[in-house]
């Protein structure tokens, strides 16, 4: 399986925030979601910290369901986070939060694509409200 040599970075991001603009914002894909709180921190790929925990508050009717995180490293190749899927999968059982963590699955640098992984983690929480579907 031959898929060829990784985009370089900035047309991956490019590709990747498109795909992002080009999604339904998030009170189309999810009525029900009132309202989001997303809280994050960046940690390296010993676990240590890399700067201070981020909150904020998703208006649905203005963000994206493709909803990604930039990755911290600067020289990251075609890694970047994707919490689409830990939103969906929250909406569609109704939890009220969510934490996890996610590896980065980006290269380190474009020096060592297919050679060293990027693996930065990033721990995040989201925090959800519903209200009530009105059935129109
Ligand atoms: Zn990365």
């Amino acid at each position: 399986m031959n898929q060829g040599k990784p985009t370089p970075r900035k047309d991956y991001r490019k590709q990747e925030s498109q795909r992002a603009q080009e999604s339904a914002c998030l009170s189309k894909k999810f009525p029900e979601l009132k309202s989001l709180t997303v809280e994050f921190g960046y940690f390296g790929r010993e676990g240590q910290s890399r700067n201070r925990q981020i909150k904020y508050t998703v208006n649905p009717d203005h963000a994206k369901s493709v909803f990604r995180l930039d990755c911290p490293n600067a020289e990251c190749v075609c890694g970047d986070f994707d919490l689409s899927d830990a939103l969906t999968q929250a909406v569609a059982a109704r939890q009220p939060t969510v934490t996890g963590e996610l590896n980065c699955q980006g290269w380190i640098s474009k020096t060592a694509i297919d050679q060293t992984h990027c693996h930065n983690i990033l721990r995040y929480k989201l925090s959800l409200e519903y209200g009530i579907l009105s059935g129109n």
